[in-house]
Parts: structure tokens; C-alpha cells; sequence
């Protein structure tokens, strides 16, 4: 069946710091690849970085990269020797495509995301999926159950971050945990530890919005206003009190597991002190090349400090959560643009005056 498809368009961030929505004629699939309309995009902090900094870390753009890879969409074309997915699909793009190789330890180990030479899509050289229509191997595509949302599944990216933290930490029944930073990320690995059946749970934030958007997501929740005036051993005197009173048992409780979400070193200082000896400081949160840590706390109370980059193997246990009902991401998602909006939708995102956590990109009808 010959299908009519539209022009397409890609917001692309340049080497000059805009933001520009680029027309071009519609991709086709070559062997082994599927071409994916994209109908949701949810606006990752990376992408508003690339575009203000021209780069991230070591990546830096040179010319222009499309920006997303938080998408889901339909296949609408497959190349020669597709076997996976078909035309009609509704599908969940994994940006991370490493090389597959036999002689690459990682890829052979299912450690995927440390594969060396992994291309992920939005990372300079390779474009990202925030566009009409995107051309990706069709192996690191998944199939979605119908009865998901387009939202939903785009935000499975988010979601295998926090799913591959939570595994990797362990998150355990009646475990006490602390979430430092209540953004996208931060409210994601909320959602995860509740379903974890972490109890109590704190997160702390400096802004108070976003710690009322987390506590009406999570009702059961308990809240610490990070002030910065503070300093970290007295922030995190005032968290443990926090768990101490929420638990009510007549006894100090800290959390055994930390869930760091901010990047930010003061952050990982309060992490530091709060948590329980023996206990764990799990790092999703990046930022400076160099921070400092509080070395001999974390010696003496053995505390174990791990660190998580993106996630491998983690799409199909995403979707049977969000599919199974188990976690519902449509309450994270605070305003939705058209692709024609594409821009405002990543200068929204970015601005701190207004209020978002996700912000979603969508092409199409829900
Ligand atoms: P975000 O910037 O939107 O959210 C961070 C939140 O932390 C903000 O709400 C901010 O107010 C809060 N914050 C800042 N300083 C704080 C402090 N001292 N105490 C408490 N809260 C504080 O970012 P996000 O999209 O939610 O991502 C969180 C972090 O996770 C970022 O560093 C991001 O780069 C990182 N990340 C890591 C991976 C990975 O693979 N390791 C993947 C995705 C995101
Ligand atoms: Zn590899």
C-alpha cells in the first residue's frame, strides 16, 4: 500500500545557539530500519543544554543536530529484511544504539549503555527523533500495547532511567528512601519508589512548586524544602527528622538508600550525611567535571557511592509498568506543544519563570 506522506519537520539546535524547525522531504527506511512517525516527544534538560551551550560535555555541535529522544510513534514504512515491527505498529524509539559487536565486552554482556562507541540519537554526530519522521533500526524499536497513550510512551525514556536506577539500587519494601531533586527525573524515581514500595519516602527540592507537584502525584509523600543558606550536615539533621517524625516509632529512621537527582555537590553533601551507615548514595544526577565529596563520612559509615549512566535492557519491563498500570506517567506531563511549536516548547521548557516538569512535543491526534 503507497501511503501519502507529509513534508517533515526537525527542530534543530545549531553551532550558533538557535533553535531553527527545518523543512525536508519525508526519510525512507533503508535495510534493516523503520521509519517512525513520531506522534509524542517529551523535552529532556539535554535538549535545552545542546541548544544553549552548543554542546554537552565533549559533544559539541558542529553544524546542527535535531534535538529529542524522548518519542514514540507509528511505523509507516519498514526496509528490506524488517522482521520486528510492522507498518500500523505504535512503537517506542531506545535512542541508545550501541555496536553489537562480538568483540565489544559490553554489548556482549547486555551492558549495552557502555558500549564505547553507542550512537545516541540527539548526542552530536547523530540527530535526535524530535521530527516528523525518523528513520531508526528497527531492532531498537519496541512495540507498545495499543491501549498505551502516545505520552506514555515517549516518557518511557525518562522512565528506564529511573527503572535502571531502582534496579540498580535495589529498592526494596518498607526501605526508607530520600529522592534529592523533585524534576522530571527526581518525580519519575518518586513514582518508581513508590511502586518499589519504599516507605517512608522524602524528596527534597528548592523550589516549593515543584515539591507540591510531587506531593499531588505521590500523596503519601513527605517534602523537605532544600534551603541553601544551610548547610549540608544541618539539611540533612533536618531530613532525617523528617523521616524520623513521618515513621512515628519512637526511634531515629534514615534512609537506607539515597536517590541523588540533582547533580548539584551540595546535594550530594546533604546525600552524604543523611544517609544511613552501610547505607547507599545512588547518583543519577551529573554535573561538574570535579566535585568534592565528604570523603571520611562515607568511609567511616561505609556508605556505598554508585553512579548510573542511562540504562540497558530496560524497555520492556518500562512498558509492562506503564502498560499493567503499575506507573502511570501522564500526571508528569505539565503542557503539550505541536510540532509546529516545536521551538517554543524547548524555550518553554527552559524557562524558569513558568512552571513545567515535562513538557510534551505531540504530531497528530492523541
Ligand atoms: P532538573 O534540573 O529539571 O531537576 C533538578 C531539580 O533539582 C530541580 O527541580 C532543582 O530545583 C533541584 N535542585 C537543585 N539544587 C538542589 C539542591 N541543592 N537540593 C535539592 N534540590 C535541588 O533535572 P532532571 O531532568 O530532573 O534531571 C536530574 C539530573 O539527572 C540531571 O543532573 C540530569 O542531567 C541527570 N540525568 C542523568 C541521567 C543518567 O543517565 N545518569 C539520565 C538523565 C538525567
Ligand atoms: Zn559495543
Amino acid at each position: 500500500a503507497s501511503q501519502q506522506f507529509k513534508e517533515n519537520l526537525t527542530l534543530v539546535a545549531t553551532h550558533e545557539k538557535k533553535l531553527e524547525l527545518k523543512r525536508s522531504a519525508c526519510p525512507k527506511p533503508g535495510p534493516g530500519q523503520a521509519l517512525v512517525h513520531v506522534r509524542a516527544t517529551g523535552v529532556c534538560g539535554s535538549d535545552v543544554h545542546f541548544w544553549q551551550h552548543a554542546g554537552l560535555g565533549p559533544w559539541k555541535i558542529t553544524d546542527c543536530t535535531a534535538l529529542g529522544h524522548e518519542s514514540g510513534g507509528e511505523v509507516v514504512a519498514v526496509g528490506e529484511g524488517v522482521t520486528n515491527v510492522s507498518v500500523g505498529d505504535r512503537v517506542a524509539i531506545e535512542p541508545g544504539v550501541p555496536c553489537g559487536k562480538a568483540t565489544c565486552n559490553f554489548c556482549l554482556t547486555g551492558q549495552y549503555n557502555l558500549c564505547p562507541t553507542v550512537d545516541f540519537y540527539s548526542v552530536p554526530p547523530k540527530d535526535g527523533t524530535l521530527t516528523r519522521y525518523h528513520v531508526h533500526p528497527a531492532g531498537w524499536l519496541h512495540k507498545v500495547p495499543k491501549s498505551m497513550k502516545w505520552a506514555e510512551i515517549a516518557l518511557l525514556e525518562p522512565l528506564s532511567v529511573c527503572l535502571s536506577a531502582t534496579l540498580r539500587a535495589e529498592l526494596k519494601l518498607g526501605q526508607p528512601v530520600l529522592i534529592t531533586g523533585a524534576g522530571p527525573i527526581g518525580v519519575v524515581q518518586l513514582l518508581c519508589a513508590k511502586a518499589s514500595g519504599c516507605s517512608p519516602i522524602v524528596i527534597t527540592d528548592l523550589s516549593s512548586e515543584r515539591l507540591d507537584f510531587a506531593k499531588k502525584l505521590v500523596p503519601s509523600v513527605n517534602t523537605y524544602q532544600v534551603d541553601t543558606k544551610k548547610d549540608a550536615k544541618t539539611a540533612a539533621r533536618e531530613i532525617v527528622d523528617v523521616f524520623t517524625n513521618a515513621a512515628d516509632m519512637g526511634v531515629q529512621v534514615m534512609p537506607e538508600v539515597t536517590m541523588e537527582c540533582t547533580g548539584v555537590e551540595s546535594s550530594i553533601h546533604t546525600a552524604a550525611y543523611a544517609t544511613q551507615s552501610a547505607g547507599l548514595v545512588f547518583i543519577v544526577g551529573v554535573g561538574k567535571d570535579f566535585i568534592q565529596v565528604p570523603f571520611m563520612e562515607l568511609s567511616v559509615r561505609q556508605i556505598t557511592v554508585s553512579h548510573l549512566f542511562r540504562y540497558s535492557n530496560t524497555w520492556p519491563r518500562a512498558i509492562r509498568l506503564v502498560a499493567g498500570g503499575v506507573i502511570d506517567l501522564l500526571p508528569i506531563v505539565t503542557k503539550t506543544f505541536p510540532l509546529e511549536q516545536a521551538d517554543e516548547a524547548v524555550r518553554h521548557s527552559a524557562d524558569r519563570t513558568k512552571f513545567s516538569v515535562k513538557t510534551l512535543i505531540v504530531d497528530g491526534e492523541e
